[in-house]
C-alpha cells in the first residue's frame, strides 16, 4: 500500500526543489558548453523528466478504453450514459464560458496591453477552419485500432462506451467479458500506482529541466499580462470550482482540494492533461470518491473538451493583443469572443503548447492580427502550466458534480483521511 500523506508530501517537495534548483542554475547564466548544462540538466534530468512523461502517456489509451468499456457496460440502459454525458458536456460547456468571460472582464479593467501600441501586420492571410461536418463525422471511427494508435481520445470514448453497452446487453458472455475488463482495469489502476511511487523524483527531473532552461526576462516585460492570467485562472479556480463542488455536490470544497493536490502538480509540472490522465482517473475515484462508472466516462471526456484554463488565457490574450494593436473590440465581438474560445478550448488537445495555436482561431474570427500571438509566446511556458493544473481541475470538480446527481458517489471515500 501507498502511504498517500507521503506521497502527496514528497510530489510537492520534489516541485519545489526542482524549481528552485533549476531557478539557481538559470540565474548562473551558464555557457551552453557548461558540463552541468549538458550532462546534468540537458542530459540526465532531462531523460528523467521524459521518461517519467512517457510512462504516463503509455497508460492513457488502454486506460481509457478498459476503464471506459467497464464503466459502460455497469451503466447498462442507454439513458443512463445519455444522462451523465449530457450533464458533463453541458457543465463543461457552461464553466469554460465562465471562465472566458471572467478573462474578458478582469483584462477589460487590468488593461494589460495598454501603451504597447502595435500598428497592425498588413500581410494578415485568415486560415481556413476545419468544417462542423468533418469533425461530427470524425467522431466516429472507422478503425479503432488506428484510432488507438493515433491517440484519438473522442473516437476511442466512442468505441468504448458502444463495447461497454453491447457488453451490457449480451448476457453470460457479456459477464464473462466484463470480468475480463474489470481484471484489466485493476491492473492497469496498480500500474499508474507502481509509477506514482516515483512521481515525486519524476517531477523533480522534470521541474529541474524546465526551470533552468526558461527565460524569465520576458516575463519581466509582459509582467502585467502574466499577472491578469495568473490572478483570473486563480479566481475562476478559487470561486468557480469551490461554488460548484460546494453548492451542486453538497461538499466540502477544502476536502476536494486537499485530495486532488497532487495531481495538479502532475500537471503543471507536465503541462499536458492527455499525460496527466491516467493520475486524474485514479485520484478521482480513490481518493474523491466518484464511482467508476462515471469517472471512466467524464474524465477522459474533459481532459479533451474541457479546458477552462486555456480558454482563459485566450480571452486574456484577445484583450491584450486588441489593445497592443489599438484595435476595438465592439460588444458583438466579446460575445464571438465567448463563443469562440469555448470551441477553440475544446479542440485544443491536451499537450504543451496547443492552447496557443488555437489562440489563432479566436484572434481571427474578430478580426485581431495572429502575428500578435509571437508578443506573448514568451511567457506562455510557464502560463501553459498554470492553465494545465486548472484544466484537469475543472474535469475533477465537474466529475464529482456529475457523480452526486446520479447517485454515483462515495462520500466515504473523499473523507477518508490519508
Ligand atoms: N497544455 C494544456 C493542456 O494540456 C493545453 C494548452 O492550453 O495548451 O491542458
Amino acid at each position: 500500500m501507498i502511504d498517500r500523506a507521503a506521497l502527496t508530501r514528497n510530489i510537492l517537495i520534489g516541485m519545489g526543489a526542482g524549481l528552485l534548483i533549476g531557478s539557481v542554475v538559470h540565474a548562473l547564466s551558464l555557457a551552453a558548453d557548461n558540463p552541468l548544462l549538458v550532462y546534468g540538466i540537458n542530459g540526465i534530468f532531462d531523460i528523467g523528466g521524459k521518461v517519467f512523461i512517457a510512462s504516463l502517456k503509455l497508460l492513457v489509451v488502454p486506460l481509457v478504453f478498459v476503464s471506459l468499456a467497464c464503466g459502460a457496460s455497469n451503466l447498462s440502459d442507454g439513458s443512463s450514459i445519455g444522462r451523465v454525458g449530457a450533464k458533463a458536456i453541458g457543465l463543461y460547456l457552461i464553466t469554460t464560458a465562465i471562465a472566458v468571460t471572467l478573462a474578458l472582464t478582469i483584462a477589460n479593467v487590468v488593461n494589460p496591453g495598454i501603451g504597447i501600441n502595435l500598428a497592425a501586420g498588413s500581410e494578415f492571410i485568415p486560415k481556413e477552419a476545419p468544417a462542423l461536418k468533418d469533425v461530427i463525422i470524425n467522431i466516429v471511427p472507422t478503425n479503432p485500432i488506428d484510432a488507438m494508435a493515433q491517440g484519438n481520445m473522442l473516437q476511442i470514448i466512442v468505441f468504448a462506451i458502444l463495447i461497454g453497452v453491447a457488453i451490457a446487453k449480451c448476457g453470460e458472455p457479456g459477464l464473462r467479458v466484463r470480468a475480463t475488463l474489470n481484471n484489466w482495469n485493476e491492473v492497469i489502476m496498480r500500474l499508474i500506482m507502481m509509477l506514482m511511487s516515483v512521481a515525486p523524483l519524476g517531477v523533480f527531473c522534470l521541474m529541474v529541466t524546465l526551470f533552468a532552461n526558461m527565460g524569465f526576462s520576458t516575463i519581466a516585460d509582459l509582467l502585467k499580462y502574466f499577472l491578469t492570467v495568473a490572478g483570473v485562472l486563480v479566481l475562476h479556480f478559487l470561486l468557480t470550482y469551490s461554488a460548484l463542488v460546494r453548492f451542486l455536490a453538497n461538499l466540502n470544497p477544502v476536502t476536494f482540494y486537499k485530495k486532488f493536490a497532487p495531481v495538479m502538480a502532475y500537471a503543471f509540472s507536465t503541462s499536458s492533461s492527455n499525460a496527466t490522465l491516467p493520475v486524474t482517473l485514479e485520484n478521482v475515484e480513490h481518493r474523491l470518491g466518484v464511482k467508476n462508472e462515471v469517472a471512466a466516462f467524464t474524465i477522459p471526456l474533459g481532459a479533451t473538451i474541457n479546458m477552462d484554463g486555456t480558454a482563459i488565457m485566450q480571452g486574456v490574450a484577445t484583450v491584450f493583443i486588441a489593445q497592443a494593436f489599438n484595435i476595438d473590440i465592439s460588444m458583438t465581438g466579446y460575445l464571438m469572443v465567448v463563443m469562440t474560445a469555448t470551441l477553440a478550448s475544446i479542440g485544443t488537445a491536451g499537450v504543451p503548447g496547443v492552447g496557443l495555436i488555437t489562440l489563432a482561431l479566436v484572434l481571427q474570427q474578430v478580426g485581431l492580427p495572429v502575428e500578435g500571438i509571437a508578443l506573448i509566446i514568451g511567457v506562455d511556458r510557464l502560463l501553459d502550466m498554470m492553465r494545465t493544473a486548472v484544466n484537469v481541475s475543472g474535469d475533477a470538480a465537474i466529475s464529482t458534480v456529475v457523480a452526486k446527481s446520479e447517485g454515483k458517489f462515495d462520500q466515504t471515500v473523499l473523507e477518508q483521511r490519508d
